[in-house]
């Protein structure tokens, strides 16, 4: 019978890739709480209208990406395909605002999108990130972008650039709209069509365009987003850069960078890996001072961001900086026979309940396979056991890697473990 694979655009995370999964989880964990933010888990699937609401009707996400359905109540549903939705659904539905002023959240999942699967883009993915939801200041903004940084640089991550812009407020904005549409105008025609489908319906995504014609046109006649800022959202901008700068974050001003997403208003920023070709951001954000406000809550200005963990790991792996190993058996117990096997089940659980990695055989092999497994598995000492070893309450354990034996009590096990692995 023919085997089924898994379907076009969604990955395993294999079992000899999840320590690096752990280690990048942990590193939010604790990254993130050592700044005072909380940890929020939202459902994989929402009402369509909350997207369709937060992230805008004309946005790539909503128009073609998103995994929509009926459930058997006739209810519109999708599969969340970010989280800043859900998160402030959530601020919202639970009132949060009436335990606090400000409020610290971070997240960690999978994520949903229909795009034509390639290197770094992926129709399941998933994210980590980071939403501060209350502050209008930009201090707020100096310490998410501070945040994202910090987190690439404790990864271990060395090639990697911080873009920053300000896209004003909604009106300067809809007032830039009209002063690009006519500065392109006369050049539409020499768009990609991706581009020219663009032009109407959302034409700040052209500065997302990979294509090099569309770059150039826009390098050579799009004028500037940040010279049309109100004087209040340039004060604000440059009090950001004013705190990057007092923290020695580097960072680039990037005037083309408006993100694809409607509800960003004043900063805006990305993370790029230098080793990742035309998918390069690692982690995109900024501040969202009206999306609660128009998902129903009260007027609360926000910012976050959230960065991807494939890409994070393509970039990790492209400066050879992936490799995290799996935790090695403390001990690898050989039982000679099964009646050996049934000697040593008690102790395997006694000392897995201490806290030690125990392994042992459960193929019934030879000890000179069981020998071969316990290096392969790089198990700090292996101990063969028969009748002798059980009846004598006295065991040999062997360190793989000086060879040094070591007698040992049964009864003492645990407590020799404890000791002797430390200095190891
Ligand atoms: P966005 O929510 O589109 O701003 O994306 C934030 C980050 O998520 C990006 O910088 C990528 O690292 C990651 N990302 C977005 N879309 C995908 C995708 N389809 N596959 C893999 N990673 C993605």
């Amino acid at each position: 019978m023919k085997a089924i694979k898994a379907v076009k655009g969604t990955k395993d995370i294999l079992p000899w890739e999840i320590p690096l999964w752990h280690q990048i989880e942990t590193l939010c964990k604790e990254l993130f709480a050592s700044a005072g933010y909380q940890e929020i888990r939202t459902p994989v699937f929402e009402k369509t209208e909350l997207f369709a609401r937060g992230i805008g009707e004309f946005s790539d996400i909503v128009s073609k990406e998103m995994y929509t359905f009926q459930d058997m109540g006739g209810e519109w549903l999708t599969l969340r395909p970010e989280f800043t939705a859900s998160v402030i659904r959530s601020y919202i539905q639970h009132h949060y605002y009436q335990r606090a002023s400000l409020h610290k959240l971070w997240y960690f999942g999978p994520l949903f999108r229909q795009e034509r699967p390639q290197a770094g883009r992926l129709r399941q993915f998933h994210q980590f990130g980071i939403e501060l939801i209350g502050s209008e200041y930009p201090e707020a903004d100096a310490e998410i972008i501070t945040l994202a940084c910090d987190f690439y640089k404790k990864i271990g991550l060395k090639d990697w650039e911080l873009h920053i812009n300000s896209i004003g407020n909604t009106k300067d904005r809809l007032n830039y709209i009209e002063v690009l549409k006519k500065s392109l105008t006369p050049y539409v025609d020499d768009l990609c069509p991706t581009c020219q489908d663009r032009f109407d319906k959302n034409i700040l995504r052209l500065f997302d365009c990979k294509n090099e014609l569309c770059q150039q046109i826009l390098d050579t006649h799009a004028p500037k987003i940040i010279d049309y800022l109100s004087e209040k959202d340039k004060a604000h901008f440059e009090e950001v850069c004013e705190y990057l700068d007092l923290q020695n974050v580097p960072y680039q001003i990037n005037s083309k960078l408006v993100r694809g997403l409607d509800y960003y208003t004043r900063t805006t920023f990305e993370i790029k890996s230098n080793h990742l070709g035309a998918q390069d951001a690692l982690c995109g954000g900024g501040r969202y001072d009206n999306l609660v406000e128009e998902l129903g809550g009260p007027s609360t200005p926000s910012i976050g961001f959230a960065a991807g963990v494939e890409r994070l790991i393509m970039a990790l792996e492209a400066e050879e900086k992936a490799s995290v190993q799996l935790s090695p058996p403390d001990l690898y117990i050989a039982p000679i026979d099964n009646q050996a096997y049934k000697g040593i089940v008690k102790y395997c659980t006694h000392l897995r309940n201490q806290g030690f990695i125990i392994e042992t055989d459960l193929l019934r092999r030879s000890v000179k396979a069981m020998m071969r497994e316990a290096n392969r598995k790089q198990a700090r000492f292996v101990t063969v056991i028969g009748s002798e070893e059980l009846n004598s309450g006295t065991l040999t354990l062997k360190h793989l890697e000086t060879g040094q034996e070591y007698p040992v009590n049964w009864d003492n096990l645990g407590e020799f473990l404890e000791k002797t692995i430390l200095p190891f």
